[in-house]
């Protein structure tokens, strides 16, 4: 399991306009990150290079002591799984949506990725199970069941590092809960950095960075923040 390292990260989308200021900070292995802050502070923007979208103009993103961009982009993306906030689904079926399109994919794998992000409840009320259509013929998934297809998805890789963009931020407050439990399981073991709008929802990571303006604003555990106020 990898270590995530961001060492004085400056980056920006547009030339005179920084978004992030000599970022630092480490997850070590097998740990939960939480970034929380207020809106454009610059939350995506660090997924979004660590998964090498884009590369910044200072400093370095090092996964497992290595500088990212020494690794080839496949075996980076290989790496990490993302769950972004609104997973947009294809219009077919369950397997192929959690296969990620792999026609021919390993089902074994697939139905393991399903019991893992707790979807066989939908599943087995399913007429067809993994063959029905999904989008098609009035079927429609609720957001929770979205977002469990979008796991399943993540999970078919079993990525070593987990990016969790907002994953749950669009849901209401109890389906938010049953996820959240249902994330909690499987970031054991992973090294994950876990995007969130409200605090009170990564209470529990291992630490937890307040970003303002692309910069650190604070770090530490939510009880050590809730101390300093
Ligand atoms: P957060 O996730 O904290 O809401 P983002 O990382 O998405 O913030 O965005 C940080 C800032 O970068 C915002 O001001 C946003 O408008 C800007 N930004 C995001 N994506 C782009 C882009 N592709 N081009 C230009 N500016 C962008
Ligand atoms: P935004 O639309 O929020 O500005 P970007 O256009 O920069 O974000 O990034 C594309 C989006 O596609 C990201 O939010 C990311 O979650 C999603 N995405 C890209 N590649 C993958 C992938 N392999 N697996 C899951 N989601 C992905």
């Amino acid at each position: 399991t990898p270590t995530v390292v961001f060492d004085n990260v400056t980056f920006g989308y547009e030339p005179g306009r920084t978004i992030l200021n000599g970022l630092s900070f480490e997850v070590p292995a097998g740990s939960t990150t939480a970034i929380v802050g207020p809106s454009g502070a610059g939350k995506s923007t660090i997924g979004r290079l660590l998964f090498r979208f884009y590369d910044p103009q200072g400093g370095r993103v090092l996964v497992g002591g290595e500088d990212i961009v020494r690794v080839t982009q496949d075996s980076l993306r290989a790496q990490i799984g993302i769950v972004p906030q609104d997973s947009v689904l294809f219009n077919e079926s369950l397997a192929y949506n959690i296969a990620y399109g792999a026609e021919g994919a390993d089902m074994d794998v697939v139905e393991q990725a399903a019991r893992d992000a707790a979807l066989m409840p939908l599943i087995s009320r399913l007429p067809d199970g993994f063959d029905t259509l999904v989008g098609e013929r009035g079927l429609k998934l609720s957001g929770g069941e979205k977002q469990r297809v979008a796991i399943a998805r993540t999970l078919v890789k079993n990525p070593p590092i987990l990016l969790l963009d907002e994953a749950t931020s669009a849901l209401d407050t109890r389906t938010e809960q049953e996820i959240l439990g249902t994330l909690k399981r499987l970031e054991e073991g992973r090294t994950t950095i876990a995007i969130a709008h409200r605090l009170s929802t990564v209470a529990d990571s291992d630490n937890i960075l307040v970003l303002d303006h692309g910069r650190l604003a604070e770090s530490g555990t939510h009880s050590a923040l809730l101390a300093k106020g």
